[in-house]
């Protein structure tokens, strides 16, 4: 069963008296275990493809299926509860709570899906000790350096065990050395937990690391290799 496909998605945007089509009839899937980069230049449409398949934004016509099941049409507290339950968001800056500790970031993360207790603890200690952050479980973000704030926002992501990761420029901060090691992390840890991850990069270095790749032009699928 394919993961997540995105079926036949058309996004606008009203601007002026016109409208602007950010995606122009897009298709792609995405198997769990399976990173597919995307990528294209600014503008092309590679965050409302994310917004789309992470139910932030209502596409105008197409399909979100995850596992088979369609996900458009559904009201606003469906849309919620999927999200967090199913979904998990990587983006450019690890937008972690500057009061908590890494540790804490994690089990935040749970709690909001209404779990909490000394197995999620366990399954949060072991996320950070996969991300390579065993001894930092107690530091807060500003005794992190970038690369393992991205890492501790990856684990967060990955806590409810969601079916899709969805990853926006995660290196863009970051210094070349290190975006490779948050992709080659996000690479094995997909394979690990058998989640299906869309990662939109502009990175094309760190491609060799990922499974599949769609390249968009102007909202348009312009290439899909594998
Ligand atoms: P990318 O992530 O590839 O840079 P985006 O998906 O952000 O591209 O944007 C695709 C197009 O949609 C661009 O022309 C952008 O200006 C436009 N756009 C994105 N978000 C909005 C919005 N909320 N309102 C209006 N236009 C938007
Ligand atoms: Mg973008």
């Amino acid at each position: 069963m394919t993961r997540l496909a995105l079926d036949d998605i058309t996004l606008t945007y009203p601007d002026g008296d016109r409208t602007l089509v950010a995606l122009d009839r897009v298709s792609l899937t995405v198997e769990a275990g399976e990173v597919r980069a995307v990528t294209g230049a600014s503008g092309s449409g590679k965050s409302s493809l994310l917004a789309v398949a992470g139910l932030l934004q209502r596409p105008d016509s197409g399909s979100v299926l995850l596992d088979g099941v369609e996900l458009t049409g559904r009201t606003r507290r469906e849309e919620t509860r999927i999200r967090r339950e199913r979904i998990g968001f990587v983006f450019q800056q690890a937008n972690l709570l500057s009061s908590l500790t890494a540790l804490e970031q994690l089990q935040m993360a749970a709690r909001i899906t209404g779990r909490r207790g000394p197995a999620v603890d366990a399954r949060c200690r072991e996320l950070l000790a996969a991300v390579g952050l065993e001894r930092e479980t107690a530091r807060r973000p500003h005794q992190l350096s970038g690369g393992q704030r991205q890492r501790v926002a990856i684990a967060r992501a990955l806590v409810n065990d969601p079916a899709l990761l969805l990853v926006d420029e995660p290196t863009a901060a970051l210094d070349s050395a290190r975006s490779r090691d948050v992709v080659a992390l996000l690479a094995r840890m997909t394979h690990e937990e058998q989640v299906a991850t869309v990662l939109v990069t502009h990175d094309l270095d760190t491609l060799d690391l990922t499974d599949s790749r769609t390249e968009l032009a102007d909202g348009r699928v312009l290439a899909a290799l594998a």
